[in-house]
Order: C-alpha cells, then sequence, then structure tokens
C-alpha cells in the first residue's frame, strides 16, 4: 500500500529524524520475533517468519550487525556510536517452535536471542487463546448460521454472511468477527477466555486446534531452551493481558508471578520484561522498578537510543521476509 501524503511526511520526518539522530548518538536495534514456523493459512497477526527466512535473516544479520545478547544491548551501544551495528534478536510468548526451528539456526550462527514468556501459558497442552480463537474462526469453510455468546457480561450475537441470506449486508465478515472477540477477550482472566474457547469449538464443531496453531513451550522445553547457552528467558506477564488496562494491583501481580514462574522452571530471575501488547503505565513501570528489573522491552516501532528509558526500549517487529526484503528493510530504516 502506498501510504498517503499525510503519512508519507510523517514517515520521512521520522527516518530523517533517525538519520541525523544515529550520528549523534549510540543506538542499537532490538528486532521482535514471535513464531519460526513453516507457513500457515491462518495468520492474521503476522507473528509467523519461515524457518529459511529466519536462516536469511540471521545470515543478514551476521553479515551487517553485531547480534548481542539483549542484556548487553544498552551498554554495548553507547560504546558504538561508530562502527558496526548492534541487534538483539528477542522472541515474545514462548512458542514450542522457538525450540524447535528458531534454536538450532541460532546455535549454528552462534546468535544469542532472548525469549520472552507468557508464563501462565507454559506448560498448558492448548495454543495461545488467540491462535485458537483465529482457527475456530478463520480456518474452517463453513460456519453455523448465526453466533449468539456471552462473555462475561457482554453478550455477542453475529449473523453469518456466508449463509447468504437477506441480512447479508448488514453482516461483518469473519475477519471482523474475529477482531470483535479478540477485542472481548483480550482483557478477560484466562477462565473466561477457556470457557470462551471450549464453546466456540464446539459451535464450530472442532477441537483444540491442529497443529500448525502452535503450542507454548512445556516447563521441560523452556529447559532445554535455555541449556543450550544461546537463549535467554525474560518475563512477558503471567496472563498476557495488556498491562496498562488492568488495576496497579493487578500489574504488580502479572510482573511479580511472570518473575517467580520463570526463576522456578529456569532457576535464575529474569532481568529483562517485555510488555504484553506494548502496553504499559506508570503503574507498571513503578512494578516492573520494585522488581529489579534492568530493562523493559515495549512495541514502540524505533532504534533503542543511548538516552531511551531502559524500561520501555523501543523493539522492531519483523515480518516474513526474503533476505533481499530484510536486507533492504534493515539498510533503509534501521542502519547507517
Ligand atoms: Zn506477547
Amino acid at each position: 500500500m502506498i501510504p498517503g501524503p499525510a503519512r508519507a511526511t510523517q514517515v520521512a520526518r521520522s527516518w530523517l529524524g533517525r538519520k541525523a539522530r544515529r550520528a549523534r548518538e549510540g543506538h542499537g536495534l532490538i528486532l521482535m520475533y514471535h513464531r519460526i514456523a513453516p507457513p500457515s493459512s491462518v495468520d492474521p497477526w503476522n507473528l509467523i517468519v519461515e524457518p529459511d527466512h529466519f536462516r536469511d535473516h540471521l545470515e543478514v544479520l551476521r553479515r551487517l550487525t553485531d547480534v548481542v545478547p539483549l542484556e548487553s544491548l544498552p551498554g554495548t551501544m553507547r560504546r558504538r556510536k561508530e562502527g558496526q551495528p548492534v541487534v538483539a534478536i528477542t522472541f515474545d510468548d514462548g512458542y514450542q517452535d522457538n525450540l524447535e526451528f528458531a534454536l538450532p539456526l541460532l546455535e549454528n550462527d552462534e546468535c544469542p536471542a532472548t525469549v520472552f514468556l507468557a508464563t501462565g501459558w507454559i506448560g498448558r497442552d492448548v495454543p495461545f487463546w488467540w491462535d485458537r480463537l483465529a482457527w475456530i474462526l478463520l480456518a474452517p469453510d463453513e460456519l453455523p448460521e448465526t453466533l449468539d455468546l456471552r462473555i462475561g457480561e457482554t453478550r455477542l450475537t453475529w449473523s453469518n454472511p456466508e449463509s447468504s441470506t437477506p441480512r447479508e449486508a448488514a453482516t461483518e465478515d469473519r475477519e471482523a468477527l474475529h477482531r470483535r472477540l479478540w477485542v472481548a477477550l483480550r482483557l478477560q482472566p484466562d477462565p473466561i477466555q477457556d470457557a470462551t474457547m471450549e464453546e466456540l469449538a464446539r459451535w464450530a464443531g472442532l477441537d483444540a486446534g491442529p497443529e500448525e496453531a502452535g503450542r507454548p513451550m512445556s516447563e521441560d522445553e523452556v529447559q532445554r531452551m535455555v541449556e543450550s547457552g544461546t537463549a535467554r528467558v525474560g518475563a512477558h506477564a503471567h496472563t498476557h493481558r495488556p498491562l496498562a488496562e488492568l488495576s496497579p494491583a493487578c500489574q504488580e501481580s502479572e510482573v511479580q508471578r511472570s518473575l517467580d514462574r520463570c526463576e522456578q522452571i529456569v532457576g535464575y530471575r529474569p532481568d529483562t520484561f517485555a510488555y504484553p501488547h506494548g502496553s504499559f503505565s506508570h503503574a507498571t513501570i513503578a512494578a516492573v522498578m520494585r522488581s529489579d528489573l534492568a530493562l523493559a522491552c515495549s512495541s514502540e516501532k524505533d532504534l533503542a537510543w543511548a538516552a531511551s528509558p531502559p524500561l520501555a526500549l523501543p523493539r522492531v517487529a519483523v515480518m516474513n521476509s526474503s533476505a533481499a526484503t530484510f536486507e533492504r528493510w534493515l539498510r533503509w530504516y534501521w542502519l547507517p
């Protein structure tokens, strides 16, 4: 899509701003991946990067940058006003495919990485709720004609336009329904998310979700991943709800529980954190500060600067792009 004039101006301004700032201030680039897995027909959030593409990304990064552990990026970038750019690789949520597909490639290229665990999901044998929701709504050839669902206090109804009723023009398509349910569920406690997924699966006549929907790692898999020495874990809250929209007490509990659980699984307390959905407030920062965390990542799309607050370091999502596209994207937006 070609950006409109206002958006194009904004892009050009931030590009020029970064270019000027890069010349005078230490900086680094934190990359955010989620899944490394074979391509899937159901990936509405663009979470999947294919293993072949990821291997190519690592090759490009090794050639153009120094890949450093996330923990050492702030110190390293301060010393690297000139010379090879520094990059840190991160993965969010704790998908099993990080162990199966990403780790061997990271080890092969000696690239360190941090995997942020949504700890309430580790060891569960179902896909993350958002993946399950996408599979239930977007994968089937057909869905029932109507949906009448209660999520907490909210009643949600839907008429399937694919069943060609006279109401067709007034009904929303599956993508819109998917989005509406995702919004309604993202703040709900996990028992409600679980119950809703069970109900939706029964409604659609499906079981838990196919293998390719991905699943969280087990405790044993997390341990195997960190034993390699190539990957470390960071915390990504417990239930994966957007923290800024929760009460301060709830935010505190999310941060503490995820750190405790990480420590229980891998035997050390992480010193890095990533805010689920990039959502944080003053209360979140206060909770993170009380936990003695050294560094936390947001999802603000920018370079991490020497002057960036260490508890809100910008981070950039990587798409499932070929080597050539990935290199162009890096050179154009992010590298000197
Ligand atoms: Zn996440």
